[in-house]
């Protein structure tokens, strides 16, 4: 059903399939807090999502995680790269992305972002743009561009796991569709070439969510066979949800893909598919090791070294990420929190998960932390940023430790930066 044979590995890799001895074995070298992105899971994860939408092209939502080391394991499977920002645009030709593999999708773009969008496409041709607001194509139009447009819809439906990532709802994202024909004229008049149409309707579709997911696709398509422009593809976005809980099931992408298809009826363009979270998201464990345990009325507290600052999903979303003790498992099991370095309520891994009895040095994996993760690492509390290492041939460190001297960088070479 999934397509690529073996390559493509199973639907979903759960955080007790991880080998516990390598998990010990990478912390005890590089120290915690430390992500680790399995490549072998990401191309597995790739394959089977291009196994699902064998005629689509797939970009790989760069925001998800931006590491070196997984945007070149994505380009060398063969997917190209959706890049939100200057900073992702650069980051996706330095792993070596031809421009006509990269689709830049400017969301109320600072200037600078648009001039080097603008740089870039007059530089190299074959890369797309997309726009969502008027304001964004008068400013591209500004800036001489002249170059792969494409329109970013407001699809009116939200699919998701929590409002604030539902951004089809959100007027944020997008011209509404009875106003695309309009926008996309004024676009061809500005002498941009138009060649296609973007919609995203928000981050962890589920299975029970197909019918946001083809309402969505609808509102594309009808836009799509109004418009008298010749496009080349329709970009149905991202959102491909992953089972954090154990409990859950994962996304059933050859229903997805099906009702993708029967949503593009008659639509003569090419599927594009911008999965993030998808392709990385299980490919990844933050370990962490437990520094101080407190049991205060009833409740067994286990301070950890990661906190919101290293993953702050948790915090921000209220998102569930499994969590495993890899100390001996011969210890009776308790209802256990675990909780962050930082001085916020909100700072929390995990609520009452049932652990084995923890102490201190044991070492905790968190799952599925590949997507979402060291992406939104901060420096809050004067933190340095996690180490990352990725898993291929064997473990290579690709993301050294932030030090002390990383946080105050910018502090200390304050003066020696030209003015803006
Ligand atoms: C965030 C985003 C994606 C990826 O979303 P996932 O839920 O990680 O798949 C794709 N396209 C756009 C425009 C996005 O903003």
């Amino acid at each position: 059903m999934n397509g690529d044979g073996d390559t493509a590995g199973p639907s979903v890799r759960r955080l007790s399939e991880w080998n516990a001895d390598d998990l010990r074995a990478l912390a005890a070298e590089y120290g915690t807090p430390l992500y680790v992105d399995d490549l072998e899971r990401v191309r597995a994860n790739h394959a089977r999502l291009a196994g699902a939408f064998p005629d689509a092209e797939v970009l790989f939502a760069v925001k998800a995680n931006a590491g070196r080391h997984v945007l070149r394991a994505l380009r060398d499977a063969g997917a190209g790269a959706e890049c939100a920002s200057a900073g992702e645009l650069a980051r996706a030709l330095d792993a070596g992305f031809a421009a006509g593999e990269i689709h830049y999708t400017a969301v109320n773009p600072p200037a600078e972002d648009l001039d080097y969008a603008v740089d870039v496409a007059a530089a190299h041709p074959a890369l797309t743009v997309t726009a969502g607001a008027r304001d964004t194509v008068e400013r591209l139009a500004e800036r001489g561009f002249a170059g792969r447009f494409c329109l970013r819809v407001h699809p009116g439906v939200g699919a998701g796991h929590s409002e604030s990532v539902s951004t089809g709802k959100d007027a944020k994202f997008g011209v509404p569709a009875d106003e695309a024909s309009e926008v996309l004229n004024t676009a061809a008049d500005h002498g941009f070439d138009v060649v296609g149409l973007h919609a995203h309707a928000g981050s962890g579709i589920t299975n029970d969510q197909l019918d946001d997911h083809e309402r969505v696709v609808s509102t594309l398509a009808d836009v799509a066979r109004e418009t008298t422009h010749n496009l080349e593809f329709v970009d149905v976005g991202g959102g491909f949800g992953v089972p954090y809980r154990e409990s859950e099931d994962p996304l059933d992408l050859a229903a997805v893909a099906e009702r993708t298809r029967d949503a593009l009826t008659d639509v003569d363009a090419t599927l594009t598919i911008e999965p993030g979270r998808y392709l990385v998201a299980d490919a990844g464990v933050l370990l962490t090791e437990v520094n101080t345990v407190k049991r205060v009325s009833g409740s067994v507290i286990a301070g950890a070294d990661a906190g919101m600052t290293t993953l702050v999903r948790p915090a921000m979303y209220g998102s569930y990420h499994p969590i495993r003790s890899l100390a001996d498992d011969d210890r009776a099991t308790e209802e256990v929190s675990v909780v962050g370095p930082v001085c916020e309520s909100t700072d929390v891994l995990g609520e009452a998960r049932a652990l084995p009895a923890p102490e201190r040095g044991d070492l905790l994996a968190v799952g599925n932390a590949g997507a979402y993760g060291v992406e939104m690492a901060s420096n809050y509390n004067s933190r340095p940023r996690p180490a990352v290492v990725a898993l291929d041939d064997g473990p290579e460190l690709v993301r050294r430790r932030e030090t002390l001297a990383d946080v105050t960088h910018a502090e200390d070479t304050a003066h020696t930066y030209p003015d803006p």
